[in-house]
């Protein structure tokens, strides 16, 4: 007899599962409840809705209930809230908008409730009118208060991927914006000092750019909001938006008694299996297994969540299908700028004591000679050792994603900087360099593996005493100008040679130029003359500044 299948949840991971559990079994009664009133929306795209640059409601809506009843046979109940789930009777309770509740059976479970929006104890809270982003509706609401109220201002507490989109779209309307965040700097999966490129940028584009303050208050006055932060800063505004990041969605999980991980997600094993062996997990609600660093983690993305709707179908259809782990490659466009990252970060390494070595490139995004090329900021995290890859970030204007898909598709076989260095890749001069950007990086990285040129990094560099360590500029006099690490040298990298004689011996020296070009090029000219304690500032100038100043 074949299988009957209830999925909770109808966008990523659910949506997903059923379709693909339709495409492997014609007979299987297959059934979605979705508490909310659409399926298969938009998450994603709902932030560009508000500023209009997504025009039409319509397009936020990927599949209707009644496309998937038409196109799969599915049973799509919206607005049916899945109260709870009995295992034992292999039943679960349904709760309707109109509050009829009723019980259905299941041979097999597929739970993809997704993560909701944090909502932290901050005194007055609950007393103000604050919005989230997670679906149709909240975007409905928040553009239909824009349409009515026309604010002038708006603060968004949060600068994750969401928080960084909402200031974008809502500064597009013309609303005045400033970005609230607690931590160091915007868009944790990156480390600060790329980062710190994002800072400077957000900067010039008008948006208020709050770091290293949290909101303590909130209170209500007249139509306004005042937000009084932990440094007794206050902040007036006409609408507020919580993007203060997202948490696994697991009461109806955790009330059935399924084993719910360290960090909050639901447990699952490579099958997507729960503690349960009938009930599967999937999406933003489960832990996973980070695939650089082994260690369960919370990875809330679309491209995961769609990966292991499949996975889970293919399972219950009988197949021998497994999920491997995420890697966390993401990207997002924040104004005139795109920043992506894959596999792990420098501070969860150094956290975790797993020993990296880093390298930055800032190659033009294409052949220089040709119109319109612009800096792509390269960070690359590898093992000294047999140089595996273990992170990428990138920051730039043009071709920022498919250089950190090359990079995550190298993670994913578990490839090398040398696997960098091999890649063919497609070029024209209007598209990329005959060594493209990921060339370089694999070159720079064997180099610094080979011992080609020993580097430091912004943050030594910040620590160092000029009077103790020699640092020397090798750019131009016009690259200097108004713009140097204090108290270094200026000697041109082509004057090098005749300037010796004015280069310590006996103290360290550090070598730095715009982008770390000149910087390697200085390093093998004053090793090759005998200065052995010399050092190239990885990434130059062009990474300290951001990283130091910002
Ligand atoms: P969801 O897609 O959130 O679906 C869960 C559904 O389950 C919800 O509709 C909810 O109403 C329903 N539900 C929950 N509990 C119940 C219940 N008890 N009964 C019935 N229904 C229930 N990811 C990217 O990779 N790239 C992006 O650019 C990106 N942008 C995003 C922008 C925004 C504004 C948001 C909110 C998310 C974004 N994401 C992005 C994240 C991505 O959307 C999620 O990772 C993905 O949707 C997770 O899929 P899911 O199936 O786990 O959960």
């Amino acid at each position: 007899m074949s299988k009957k299948v209830l999925i909770v949840g109808g966008v990523a991971g659910g949506a997903s599962a059923a379709a693909r559990l339709r495409r492997l079994d014609e007979e299987m009664e297959i059934i979605i409840f979705e508490r909310g009133e659409h399926i298969s929306y938009a998450n994603c795209g709902l932030p560009y809705y508000v500023s209009g640059v997504i025009v039409e409601r319509n397009a936020l809506l990927v599949q209707t209930p009644a496309g998937m009843k038409e196109r799969f046979d599915i049973d799509v109940r919206i607005h049916s809230e899945v109260t709870r789930i009995f295992p034992e009777q292999k039943e679960i309770e349904v709760k309707e908008a109109n509050g009829h509740i009723y019980r259905e059976s299941y041979d097999e479970l597929i739970l993809s409730p997704g993560a909701a929006p944090i909502r932290p104890p901050i005194p007055g809270i609950n007393d103000i009118e604050s919005f989230v982003v997670r679906n149709v509706s909240d975007i409905d609401q928040i553009k239909g208060y824009i349409d009515e109220q026309q604010p002038q201002t708006a603060v968004v507490v949060g600068g994750g991927f969401i928080g960084l989109e909402m200031a974008e779209n809502l500064q597009a309307r013309g609303v005045n914006t400033t970005i609230v965040e607690m931590g160091d700097q915007v868009m944790a999966p990156l480390d600060f000092e790329m980062a710190a490129i994002l800072h400077e940028h957000i900067f010039t584009k008008g948006v208020n750019l709050i770091l290293e303050d949290g909101v303590k208050a909130f209170d209500k006055k007249e139509n306004k909001t005042i937000l009084t932060l932990q440094s007794g800063e206050q902040i007036e505004a006409d609408l507020t938006i919580l993007a203060i990041g997202v948490k696994p969605e697991i009461k109806l999980a955790k009330e059935a008694g399924l084993t719910i991980g360290d960090l909050g997600g639901i447990k699952v094993n490579e099958r997507l299996q729960t503690s349960d062996p009938n009930i599967y997990a999937v999406g933003d609600a489960i832990e996973v297994k980070h695939l650089i660093t082994g260690q369960a983690s919370l990875i809330p993305l679309a491209g995961p969540a769609n990966k292991q709707g499949r996975i889970v179908a293919d399972v219950i259809a009988g197949r021998n299908s497994q999920y491997k782990g995420t890697q966390g490659t993401s990207i997002a466009k924040i104004f005139d700028l795109a920043a992506a990252s894959t596999g792990a970060n420098e501070k969860t390494l150094k956290k975790l004591g797993i020993p990296y070595e880093v390298s930055y490139t800032h190659s033009a995004s294409n052949a220089m000679y040709y119109p319109g090329a612009t800096r792509l900021s390269l960070k690359l995290i590898f093992e000294k050792s047999a140089g595996r890859i273990l992170g990428a970030q990138i920051v730039g204007s043009q071709g920022v994603d498919k250089r950190i898909d090359d990079i995550a598709g190298v993670i994913r076989r578990q490839g090398t900087i040398y696997d960098l260095q091999e890649l063919e890749l497609a070029y024209a001069p209007p598209f990329s360099s005959a060594k493209d950007p990921v060339n370089m990086a694999g070159y720079v990285a064997e180099n610094i593996i080979n011992g080609d040129v020993r580097t430091v990094h912004w943050y030594d560099v910040q620590k160092m005493n000029p009077k103790e360590v020699c640092i020397v500029d090798v750019r131009t006099i016009e690259e200097r100008r108004g713009k140097f690490i204090l108290g270094s040298l200026h000697i041109p990298i082509d004057e090098l040679r005749n300037h010796l004689a004015e280069l310590p011996k006996d103290k360290d020296i550090v070598v730095y130029c715009e982008i770390g070009l000149r910087g390697y090029l200085a390093y093998r000219i004053l090793t090759q003359h005998g200065f052995t304690r010399v050092k190239s500032l990885s990434g130059g100038w062009v990474t300290y500044f951001p990283a130091v100043f910002s």
